[in-house]
Parts: C-alpha cells; sequence; structure tokens
C-alpha cells in the first residue's frame, strides 16, 4: 500500500522527509537533497489538521500517479501532492493550508475534466474528492443529499435500489458534480430539466476556505447552476429526485453510409427540429461518426441511435423515415434505462472511461437544427481526417447529442447561469489521438476549429455557443457562459465578491 496516509505517529519522520514537497514547480534549480528552497511546503501541518481518514498522496507513489492521470492527455493541470479529503473540514482545511502557503488548488473528481485552461495550474494541490461519496434519500422521497465525489453511475444505482432516479450525466465515469456545475445534461433532462436544475441546497468551501450552505435564495446559487467551477468546492449538493416511472427501454441502431448524410439529417430535421417540431419527452436521438473499416473500408459511417422510453422496441414512427433510406445495419435491443451507458459505449468498461494516455480534445457548438450543406461539409473533412494512411485521428468520433428539452425549457433562460435552453443539439468533434507533441497538438487544434467553424456558419448563428463540460478552452467566457451581457455582468460581479483573487480559475474562468 503506498498511499500515505499521515498519521500522528509517523508525522515527524514523515514531515522532515517531505518538509519540501509542493515546493513552487518553477524552481528546481534549487531543489537537492535536504535542502530547502525558498517557497518550500510543509504538508506535516496540513496532515496534522485533516481528519483521520484523509491521505495525501506524494509525488512518485503509486496512488499519486493514479489520482493525477486523467482522461484527456492535453494541458493537463499539475500537483505537487493530491489530498484526498474524508471530510468537509479537511476541505476547509486544505483551502486554508493552501492560502496560507500561496499554493493554487484544483478540486478533482471523475478526472473526466478537459477544458485546456486547466493547464494553467503549474503547482499545487489538487483535492480529490473520492472520499466524500455518501448518497442519503431524505425521509419524503423527493431529494437526495449526495457527496461531492459521487461517480454518475454510483448515484444512479442507489436511487435505482430505492425506486428512485435524478437527472445525472449519461456517462458512468464521470461524477455527479463535475457534469452538473456546468449545467449537465442527461437522459432525464426531458422530464426533469438539467443535473443542475435539480440542485436544491449546496454545501460549498469557498475561496476563502469558509464553508456555506446555500439554497435557492442564495445568490451564488445561480451561479453553481452553469458557472460553478468558478465559485467553491461543493461538499455536497441535496437534490431533487423521482420516483422511476418508466424504468424500460430500447433503442434502435441505424448504421448508414457516409453518402447518405444529407438524407439522414434531412430526416432528422423533418422528425424534430423543423419549425414548430420538437424531441419527443419519451425519445433521445444520438448520431456518431467513426472509421470503421470493417463496416465501410472507405469511409467513416454514421451511426443513428434512437432511444426511447417506456417500450420494449422504437416506435415505427421514429424508425420508418429512416429505415426508408435503407441502412446499412438495423439493431435493436431492449432493457432498462441502467442499459443505456452500455448501449451507447459510455459505460464504466467502454474505452471513453478508460484513461489511455490519448489527448482528446472536443470542439463543441449548440445548434438549433441540422444544415445539411454544413453537415456534408464537415463530414468530408471528417472522412479525410480520419482515414488517409498516415493518420493520427483514425479513433476520433463525431458526436451528435439530441435529447429531449422540455424540462429544460419548462425553466426560465435567466434563471440560471447555463445559457443555452434554446438550442436543440450539442454537437462536437472528439479528436482522440496519442500525443506526439506540440506539433500534432496544433494539427489537432486546426483541424477541429475548421469542422466547429463549419456548423457554425452553416448554424446562421450570431454567437459561438459552447458548453463549458466539452470546451477544447480556447473559447472565450461569453461562449462559455453566454454572451448576453447580463450574464457577463453578473458573473462578474459574482466573482468579484466570492473569488476575487481567482482561485477557482483552472477550469473555464469567467475571468
Ligand atoms: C466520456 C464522457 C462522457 C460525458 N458525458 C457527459 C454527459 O452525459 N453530460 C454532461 O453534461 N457532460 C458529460 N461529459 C462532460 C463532463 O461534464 C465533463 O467532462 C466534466 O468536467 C467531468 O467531470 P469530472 O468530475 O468527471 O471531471 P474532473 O476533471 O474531475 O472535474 C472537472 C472540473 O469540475 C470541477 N469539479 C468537479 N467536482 C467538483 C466539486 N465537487 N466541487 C467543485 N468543483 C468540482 C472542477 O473544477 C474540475 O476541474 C462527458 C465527458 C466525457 C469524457
Amino acid at each position: 500500500m503506498y498511499h500515505l496516509q499521515l498519521k500522528l505517529a509517523a508525522l515527524l519522520a514523515w514531515a522532515a522527509a517531505v518538509a519540501c514537497e509542493g515546493v513552487v514547480a518553477p524552481v528546481p534549480e534549487a531543489r537537492g537533497p535536504g535542502d530547502c528552497p525558498p517557497g518550500g511546503v510543509n504538508y506535516a501541518q496540513l496532515a496534522a489538521k485533516l481528519s483521520k481518514a484523509a491521505q495525501i498522496y506524494q509525488p512518485g507513489s503509486s496512488a499519486f500517479n493514479a489520482a493525477v492521470a486523467r482522461w484527456s492527455n492535453l494541458s493537463i493541470p499539475v500537483a505537487n501532492v493530491v489530498v484526498v479529503p474524508s471530510t468537509e473540514n479537511d476541505i476547509v482545511q486544505t483551502v486554508k493550508f493552501a492560502n496560507q502557503n500561496s499554493l493554487p488548488f484544483l478540486t478533482t473528481n471523475g478526472v473526466h475534466g478537459s477544458i485546456t485552461t486547466l493547464g494553467a495550474m503549474t503547482h499545487g494541490i489538487e483535492i480529490l474528492m473520492s472520499q466524500l461519496n455518501r448518497i442519503a434519500i431524505a425521509s419524503d422521497g423527493k431529494t437526495a443529499t449526495i457527496g461531492g465525489g459521487v461517480m454518475s453511475k454510483n448515484l444512479t444505482d442507489a436511487l435505482w435500489a430505492a425506486g428512485k432516479q435524478t437527472v445525472t450525466g449519461t456517462c458512468e465515469c464521470v461524477s455527479y458534480l463535475g457534469p452538473g456545475l456546468g449545467g449537465g445534461h442527461g437522459w432525464l433532462q426531458g422530464r426533469y430539466g438539467l443535473i443542475s436544475d435539480q440542485f436544491v441546497s449546496m454545501n460549498v468551501v469557498l475561496a476563502n476556505g469558509s464553508l456555506i450552505t446555500i439554497d435557492q435564495n442564495s445568490r451564488l446559487s445561480w451561479a453553481m447552476k452553469g458557472a460553478g467551477h468558478n465559485f467553491g468546492i461543493v461538499t455536497s449538493t441535496t437534490s431533487k429526485i423521482y420516483d422511476i416511472q418508466h424504468p424500460n427501454y430500447a433503442m434502435a441502431t441505424l448504421i448508414f453510409s457516409g453518402d447518405q448524410v444529407e438524407a439522414v439529417y434531412r430526416v432528422a430535421n423533418e422528425q424534430w427540429h423543423s419549425t414548430g417540431k420538437t424531441m419527443p419527452v419519451n425519445l433521445i436521438n444520438w448520431s456518431y461518426w467513426f472509421f470503421d473499416p470493417t463496416i465501410d473500408p472507405q469511409k467513416p459511417v454514421i451511426a443513428m441511435y434512437l432511444i426511447q422510453e417506456g417500450v420494449s422496441a422504437v416506435d415505427a414512427a421514429y424508425t420508418q423515415p429512416f429505415l426508408d433510406l435503407g441502412p446499412i445495419i438495423n439493431q435493436a435491443v431492449s432493457g432498462t434505462y441502467r442499459d443505456l451507458a452500455a448501449w451507447t459505449g459510455i459505460s464504466l468498461d467502454a474505452p471513453p472511461c478508460q484513461k489511455t494516455g490519448n489527448a482528446n480534445p472536443r470542439f463543441p457548438i449548440y445548434l438549433k437544427s441540422y444544415n445539411t450543406t454544413a453537415q456534408r461539409l464537415v463530414y468530408n473533412l471528417f472522412a479525410q481526417a480520419t482515414t488517409n494512411a498516415s493518420t493520427p485521428f483514425s479513433n476520433a468520433l463525431f458526436m451528435f447529442e439530441g435529447y429531449p428539452q422540455q424540462g429544460v425549457k419548462a425553466i426560465s433562460d435567466d434563471a440560471t447561469a447555463f445559457a443555452y435552453r434554446a438550442d436543440n443539439l450539442l454537437v462536437a468533434p472528439l479528436l482522440s489521438y496519442k500525443p506526439t507533441g506540440p506539433a500534432l497538438d496544433e494539427v489537432a487544434f486546426k483541424l477541429g476549429k475548421q469542422m466547429r467553424q463549419i456548423l457554425y456558419e452553416g448554424s446562421g448563428q450570431t454567437s459561438l455557443n459552447t458548453y463549458v463540460n466539452y470546451a477544447y478552452g480556447d473559447e472565450t467566457p461569453l461562449a462559455w457562459y453566454g454572451s448576453d451581457a447580463w450574464r457577463q455582468t453578473r458573473l462578474h460581479a459574482l466573482k468579484g465578491d466570492f473569488d476575487p483573487t481567482g482561485k477557482f480559475s483552472f477550469y473555464g474562468p469567467i475571468a
């Protein structure tokens, strides 16, 4: 067991050995055996203030290496030490300690955050939330209090066992709060709204180390629902939960040749995204583009997923217009809500839940409907980039996520910091590649931007509407949080009041 659990008995010996750990990273030449450079940090002082179950992982330990490994290996945050709190007070103490020692700190959870702004953290403390994983359902069955380190799948499973559910991210290995703080899309959003729309109250450790409870009447509540990464560490949230109404689901997978891009998305528009139309509340339509030479050795395919709630087979009314186009593959499955992640390739054992060392940048844009001309242009670019003989991007995935929006649009546009309730489709190329250095990173960046630009120009929109939780990191705060002046003014005012020195400014910083 390499975990260094700091206990009083070991404290003195350990303190001598690690008194210099966590020194300001950019001065390695100042370091040597037994040599404490200016700014050396004595983590033993922090350890003495933490609870018995809290842990501090040092560099060089396997626990440290496992904790700092991330899903996307591009512009990653760098830490000198990882603190694993087990109580709210551990977080309070860690933040105060970091402040006293002028150390940056970053909350980490499911480590699927991939925005490149995280790379601005070049040293300091990572606060890994994994031990704050309690889930407690209230006696009235209407809310659950969810620890700040709970994973999406754990929440789904715990609620399911009690006949309950709530909106979580779809991927089993992302945390509950990581997606939620940026808004949070999930299978149930058509019924109940975004993940963040479920927040009733929260315990939050602020930048100065104070622990507060906020509810719907708190000024900060608005910001935590869409721009929450900028304001504090959420130790727990109390969120709305619901009786399971429709446990069963069915999915139709229809795989098309890339030749049919225009036809496929024309049908999607005709069914759900043209004037007066909307996604039915019980239907989700995702599609992926990917190159699978076993299906088509020449070019990427289009996989359409029609996921319907409460049925054992997807209604023909939804599938037939696509079947009329003649898919290469037509498959159907049925099961329950808990099968959805496996069906769509985002369950715990699926590739997106593994840390492979790959860089995984995405270039997201929200759209209202598909522009079939733009779809063709961007498909051609994607095909060229994924199929040429020497490409590093053969595993790239283009994602088109069409969730039902009723629950999202039922909440007024200005009610929370999430700015994009009016949009219908979350679209992003995911340019997964094995990193080899800045030159390839630059190729990926240019390619991703070019793809997004095609979609942006085809959308007719006047602002780049970007989901902060998928963002590459080159976008502006206007793109992440909305270009309306009032949104920016309100966010800046809150930032000034709650985090004036920008302690929480690594993930999609407001300023
Ligand atoms: C495979 C995959 C599937 C995804 N599916 C969805 C989806 O269905 N819906 C959706 O909306 N998004 C989804 N996302 C995007 C997801 O919202 C972001 O990647 C998110 O940042 C992941 O959170 P995390 O805790 O896993 O990652 P982390 O990197 O650990 O956290 C990201 C950031 O969240 C903040 N944070 C996390 N926990 C806390 C906390 N307790 N208190 C304060 N700040 C905190 C920190 O700023 C941190 O830097 C998906 C991403 C991937 C890679």
